[in-house]
């Protein structure tokens, strides 16, 4: 995975805002440069969404709206499929996907998920 660094503080917690970067660490901004532009693999995008899907999904407790983020986040799932097959995140939302009958939210099944190893 391709890393992100500020030229400020050199974290690499870096976010797209607004049509800026954003370093979520030290507050510097970046604007979009052709030669400056830090890069985020559209790989890393979609991890990010299916995070956020995750995130949203759990804050619903009614069938209807939680079978829509399963769609959501199949679809997202597949779509990083696409670009990277070996991809360790993608698996690891397809398990907690297959968890979501047994787990109620994304906090319970990383539990127990730390609980097998
Ligand atoms: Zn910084």
């Amino acid at each position: 995975m391709k890393e992100l660094k500020c030229q400020n503080c050199n974290s690499n917690d870096i976010e797209f805002k607004d049509g800026i970067w954003v370093c979520s660490h030290c507050g510097s901004k970046y604007v979009p440069d052709k030669n400056e532009k830090p890069q985020v693999s559209e790989e890393d995008k979609l991890i990010k969404k299916m995070i956020k899907l995750f995130e949203k999904r759990d804050k619903h407790d009614d069938i209807d709206k939680r079978m829509y983020y399963y769609g959501e986040i199949s679809d997202c799932i597949q779509d990083i499929l696409r670009i990277n097959p070996k991809s360790a995140y993608a698996y690891a939302g397809k398990y907690l996907l297959d968890c979501a009958n047994t787990y109620k939210t994304l906090e319970e099944a990383e539990k127990n998920i730390k609980m097998l190893f």
